[in-house]
């Protein structure tokens, strides 16, 4: 199956939850992936090449205090991101 960063799905799945939660300024494509790249580049890749690795991670974000940790990352992304947006801005015109 190749090489997977795990912590990228967990971090898109939070993304979803985090979004319910939280009213973001723009809900583009754009600042969606400006988010999900900002909390990347935060949180340490955990690489695996099977499916059994990729439950074993799954599993270590199912720990509270990873969870909000992720959290946290994302509030601080979207905050960055309203304050940056660098998307076309004819496809949003109220920023
Ligand atoms: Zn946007």
């Amino acid at each position: 199956m190749g090489l997977y960063n795990a912590v990228e799905t967990i971090v898109s799945n939070m993304y979803e939850e985090f979004q319910k939660s939280y009213e973001l300024k723009c809900e583009c494509e754009q600042c969606k992936e400006d988010i999900l790249a900002l909390v990347l580049n935060r949180i340490p890749p955990k690489y695996t090449s099977s499916d059994k690795g990729q439950l074993f991670i799954k599993s270590l974000y199912l720990n509270p205090q990873l969870q909000s940790d992720v959290m946290s990352e994302l509030m601080r992304a979207a905050l960055i991101v309203e304050h940056n947006q660098n998307h076309a801005s004819d496809k949003v015109k109220q920023h």
